[in-house]
């Protein structure tokens, strides 16, 4: 192969191809969370849940990500979380873990009836890990909430959605009010009953509504910025509330870890991957003779036999036409956390240091294209146990992977043999995605350069043809058929 996986992921990204398509889907870690039974369910959910609150924590950078294994043994029990830019307040995660986790164990036995106190108190716990999450919904993401408000106003509006929108006015308002930047510290105790709260009224005002909110997809629309979808309001509540719902899953998997909460829990948090400057890699024009061989090879690993068609060159020029305006080579980030994930527990199974975890990791945003190569390659290749995660987005029905600007753990370690059949594995695989994306390109020269065809219906007349024919020669040339 004349190109590193990394560059010919890099290729991949001009050509904006919909990769979903390319099977990468259905391979051995694609199973999503809500496929599995119901405690396997639960405890899928309380380690994503884990994920998203971990990333948010105060002092987290912008755009962090969040990736959580389990591993549960007789005399022990690890929790192992991964970043993708390192949390500057460790303790921080091992503080929010850990009262969690004593949380679940005293209330693993409790009956429904004596939850009620507990409750609160996890909530709280919860609302004090989020309210910089929070703070930030209300600021930075809140900006078309006020402009959205204005355009969907109008006095013959039904009563319901009146009160719909004045609910999301309010509970904003107050929201920001007790999370403001300007409040130094904000009392969780008042924000939880802010937000318990504005959460009944909001539900009351939708049911109101018959859960009926698509009336306000036109003016969301308008809204659009360009480049992003329109932003949605309804997604916007669900985030502010989300708290509540983050409580009720880990309640849901209490009872799931019963037996785990009288073992001691350890907390591993493991330490950011740095990138290296053996990393980066420049993609310039100079590298055309090598990109053209690498398309070329790769056709041969389509198998529809197109690498013969008279179409090949074509097809070769036409996908390096379009690689050719790459924008400036992807500034190169390290491998994401559940990369860095599965690696660390792929080097404990090689060198036979520590039990497997439970084959599900908990991730705070979807997989991205590599990170999802890599999982399947790892998968693939059965150098060490399985593991599954929650999927991909759906963005209008359609499953969606994004190509991403960061390498995986095979780029940025020491280069071992099983770092080298992953490499291998994953080249295979891009050189398969090429190939087809090529064979569909072959194809469409062929339509193209086809004649038209010509239908044969039933009853034809060749007489009646000829003066039909004849008839639209005469008009296309301008001349009258009278
Ligand atoms: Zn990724």
């Amino acid at each position: 192969m004349s190109l590193s996986v990394l560059e010919a992921i890099a290729l991949l990204e001009p050509l904006d191809t919909g990769l979903a398509r390319f099977g990468l889907l259905y391979g051995p870690s694609h199973a999503y969370r809500n496929a599995a039974d119901s405690e396997a369910k639960a405890l899928h959910k309380w380690l994503d849940t884990f994920a998203s609150l971990l990333k948010s924590l105060p002092g987290s950078p912008r755009k962090q990500a969040c990736a959580v294994s389990i591993s549960l043994l007789q005399s022990s029990c690890t929790m192992t979380v991964a970043f993708n830019a390192e949390n500057k307040r460790p303790e921080t995660v091992s503080d929010l873990i850990h009262s969690i986790w004593d949380w679940m164990s005293e209330t693993s036995s409790m009956q429904d009836a004596e939850m009620a106190g507990k409750n609160r108190e996890l909530l709280i716990i919860v609302i004090k890990a989020s309210l910089e999450r929070l703070r930030r919904r209300l600021t930075e993401k809140a900006w078309f909430v006020d402009p959205l408000l204005a355009a969907t106003a109008s006095s013959s509006a039904p009563p319901a959605r009146k009160r719909f929108l004045l609910v999301v006015e309010q509970s904003n308002a107050d929201l920001l009010r007790l999370l403001g930047p300007d409040v130094e510290s904000p009392d969780s105790d008042i924000v939880l009953r802010a937000l318990l709260y504005w959460r009944k009224e909001y539900e009351d005002a939708k049911t109101e509504l018959e859960q009926n909110v698509y009336w306000l997809a036109p003016y969301e629309r308008l809204l659009r910025k360009p480049g992003f979808k329109p932003p949605s309001l309804v997604h916007h509540m669900e985030k502010l509330f989300q708290p509540y719902m983050q409580c009720l899953l880990i309640r849901k998997a209490r009872k799931t870890l019963r037996a785990a909460h009288s073992i001691p829990l350890t907390v591993n948090v493991l330490p950011s991957p740095e990138i290296s400057l053996h990393d980066r890699f420049q993609l310039t024009n100079k590298g055309e003779a090598r990109i053209r061989a690498y398309l070329a090879s790769s056709l041969h690993a389509d198998l529809t036999g197109a690498a013969s068609s008279p179409h090949a060159t074509d097809a070769i020029n036409q996908v390096w036409e379009r690689i050719q305006h790459l924008p400036p080579p992807l500034p190169l980030h390290p491998a994401h956390c559940e990369s860095v994930l599965l690696r660390h527990h792929l080097d404990n199974h090689i060198h036979n240091t520590a039990a497997s975890p439970y084959p599900y990791f908990g991730i705070s945003k979807p997989l991205c294209f590599q990170c999802a190569l890599y999982f399947e390659a790892y998968q693939t290749c059965q150098l060490g146990p399985p593991f599954k995660h929650r999927g991909f987005p759906k963005v209008k029905g359609e499953t969606k992977i994004e190509v991403e600007a960061c390498t995986v753990p095979i780029c940025c370690r020491g280069y071992d043999v099983a770092d080298k059949a992953i490499e291998e594995e994953m080249g295979a695989r891009l050189e398969k995605i090429f190939g087809t994306l090529l064979a569909d390109t072959i194809e469409r020269l062929r339509k193209a350069a086809e004649p038209d065809i010509v239908f044969v219906l039933p009853g034809y007349d060749p007489d009646r043809e000829h003066a039909i024919t004849r008839l639209i020669g005469a008009r296309s040339n301008g001349s009258s058929y009278e």
